[in-house]
């Protein structure tokens, strides 16, 4: 027998009431449109088999792989600030874990596969063009550096689904160091299930936190662990213009990975208000309130953990309130320490977190480009004859100029020369990004079944710290006629 997917599953090896097990519902006709090879070199999975009609059978669903344990992961959920105790997996299905190249595990699920035991009203099914964005900016946040969930394929299911209109179906193989979510704590501590809550812990310490288990209070460890990572994680959102769009505690990740990518977008002007998800109507989920979303959903989270803290009620909650408040410093010291390497500073002094943040300010006035204002500070940094790339992203170019003047003179007080500085802010300001408008572009091309597109995209996206001349277009922020300024989840 030919091992296809090495598995090596131990969520399904946790008590029943985590999960349902159920299998992936077959579909009509599956077709390949994408299969992620290094991806699947990466997880030991062959990708030529991944893309024969017995692979692509089982990444639509139709065929469940030897060694496999499909289930559904049961998780409960803040949604907008309102709690459900029940959500759980309604159109993903596990089919189990690998252990890749670099000795991580990592979850193998098919989302799109057919109801569940939590699909509600839901028919369990995702349409092409969410599968096409996930995939898209799923794999563009890893080329940036940004800790996610990964997409291995995206296939047709041969079937329609019913959304506003009747949308091609399609299944994306996610691929994610594990599902585990706030949202999953939740679900048992709504229970009052404390020992759930605990084997939920003992699991995720092994498997993310495996230093937490060494501490002296390894559950404390853990909520310190996940406060940091979260704000690490929310950190770097901000320094490429990431908004997240629906970050439910269901929505984050305990492991520190971004998931489920639903009405995300890149902001292409820069403005701290921006918000793209049609369903966020109040701004909850706005780009500049995600830290304070972030702090909201790890308080969540220390809120599951309190009988495991300590036996003394307020003391566990002294001890949460204490971990929580390191949340504040954690972020400022990754956001500022990110600022700083965008504006081609190595080294730290007091006044720079004003200086980055005054150049925001001219930018939030001036509608200058996110992207594009801090990938082309580079060649400014070198030389002040390369300022009017810059300077013309804002609507008056002197409110760039009247800035420059202080940054440059910060910039004398470093000693690197000006080759070393330029190549250090590429490399964290990126030229490409998967703007709004090229997202939307690629999934109406791949409605009238045509893939070059995002094929192109993909490409452009996998380098996104290389200046790739031929693909300049794809620097460019959308012409006025060309933005698109909602988002949706299931359409
Ligand atoms: P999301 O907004 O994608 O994070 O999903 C919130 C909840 O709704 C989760 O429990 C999902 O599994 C469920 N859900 C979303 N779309 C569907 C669908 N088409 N069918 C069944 N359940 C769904
Ligand atoms: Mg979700
Ligand atoms: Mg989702």
């Amino acid at each position: 027998m030919t091992v296809h997917f090495p598995f090596n599953n131990s969520y399904a090896t946790l008590p029943a009431n985590f999960f349902a097990r159920v299998a992936p519902t077959p579909v009509a006709t599956p077709r390949l449109i994408k299969l992620n090879r290094a991806l699947a070199n990466q997880l030991r999975i062959d990708p030529d088999w991944l893309a024969s009609p017995e692979g692509v059978e089982v990444l639509a669903g139709k065929r469940v792989p030897d060694g496999a344990a499909p289930l559904a992961m049961a998780y409960a959920g803040h949604q907008f600030g309102h709690f459900v105790a029940q959500l759980g997996d309604g159109r993903a299905i596990l089919l189990g874990e690998v252990i890749d190249r670099d000795g991580v595990r990592r979850d193998i699920q098919l989302k799109g596969s057919g109801p569940t035991p939590f699909s509600r009203r839901g028919d369990g099914r995702a349409a092409l063009g969410p599968v096409i964005r996930e995939y898209i900016v799923s794999e563009a946040m890893a080329a940036l550096g940004v800790p996610t969930t990964r997409s291995l394929a995206a296939v047709l299911t041969g079937e329609r689904v019913q959304r506003e209109t009747m949308l091609p179906g399609a299944v994306l193989t996610r691929v994610a160091s594990s599902h585990i979510r706030v949202g999953t704590f939740q679900f048992f501590a709504a229970r009052e299930d404390i020992a759930g809550v605990k084997q939920l812990a003992d699991h995720v310490i092994a498997r993310h936190y495996p230093d937490a288990a060494e501490a002296e209070h390894p559950i404390r460890a853990l909520l310190d662990a996940v406060i940091r990572r979260q704000a690490e994680l929310v950190a770097r959102w901000l320094h490429v213009g990431f908004i997240h769009g629906v970050m439910n505690t269901d929505n984050c990740s305990v492991s520190g990975e971004t998931i489920d990518y639903g009405p995300c977008a890149f902001m292409d002007a820069y403005d701290p208000a921006t918000v793209y998800s049609s369903i966020d109507e109040t701004g909850r989920y706005a780009y500049a309130n995600q830290p304070r979303i972030a702090l909201w959903n790890l308080t969540r989270f220390a809120e599951t953990l309190l009988p495991l803290i300590d036996s003394d009620e307020k003391t566990a909650i002294e001890i949460a309130q204490a971990a929580l408040g390191e949340f504040a410093d954690i972020f400022d010291t990754a956001y500022q320490a990110g600022l700083r390497r965008k504006l081609g500073l190595f080294t730290s002094q007091p006044d720079d977190a004003a200086l980055a943040q005054d150049l925001l300010t001219a930018m939030t006035a001036n509608q200058a480009d996110f992207t594009l204002t801090f990938r082309r500070l580079g060649a400014a940094a070198v030389d002040a004859d390369n300022d009017e790339a810059v300077r013309g992203l804002f609507i008056d170019p002197t409110a760039f100029d009247a800035w420059a003047v202080n940054w440059r003179q910060r910039l004398g007080q470093e000693s690197q020369d000006a080759g070393t500085r330029h190549q250090a802010m590429q490399t964290i300001n990126p030229a490409f990004i998967p703007r709004n408008h090229r997202v939307e572009a690629v999934i109406q091309a791949a409605l009238a079944d045509d893939y070059a597109p995002f094929e192109k995209l993909l490409a452009v996206l996998a380098k996104p710290y290389e200046d790739q001349p031929e693909m300049a277009d794809y620097a460019e922020p959308p012409e006025p006629d060309q933005r698109v300024l909602k988002t949706f989840c299931g359409t």
